[in-house]
């Protein structure tokens, strides 16, 4: 092969602030990057499949949530990840886009995605429980933060 750049990567390994399991819609990437930065998810282990957290929640081969798990289950092996972040986004064309999946309707769109946040959510956390999960769902505007955490789960079943 042929070298055709210089660059100096960092040899030292790091440890992992969060997985984050998202959608490769670039659209959304700088928007999520700039809030996580935020609550201090710098060194994250990006795991950029299409449709993102749906691979956990509604897969379309049972065999993708595996694949999801096992990524995961990596980061926490040579990164020491013990977070991870999921995410879903506006308009994702793994539910069919916003017109097609969700006939325009954002908030249609929004309150499905918040069922299936916390489905992928409640799945991961019975597949690893050691690991602290986070949602989001982040659309044209912003980025919603869905409360995955086990009180809330028991105050929506209790
Ligand atoms: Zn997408």
């Amino acid at each position: 092969m042929t070298k055709v750049f210089h660059f100096d990567a960092p040899r030292e390994k790091y440890q992992c602030d969060a997985a984050v399991i998202w959608c490769f819609d670039n659209r959304f990437q700088l928007g999520l990057t700039r809030y996580l930065k935020r609550i201090g998810i710098i060194n994250s282990d990006p795991i950029k499949i299409a449709g993102g957290a749906k691979s956990l929640a509604s897969p379309e081969h049972e065999a993708d949530r595996e694949f999801v798990l096992e990524q995961i289950r990596k980061s926490i092996r040579l990164h020491g990840t013990t977070r991870v972040a999921l995410m879903l986004h506006s308009d994702c064309g793994a539910y069919g886009g916003l017109a097609g999946g969700f006939n325009g309707d954002v908030r249609t769109e929004a309150s499905h995605h918040e069922d299936e946040l916390r489905r992928a959510a409640a799945f991961l956390k019975e597949a690893i429980p050691d690991v602290r999960v986070l949602a989001y769902f982040v659309d044209f505007d912003g980025v919603w933060e869905v409360d995955v955490t086990d009180r809330a789960a028991s105050s929506v079943t209790g």
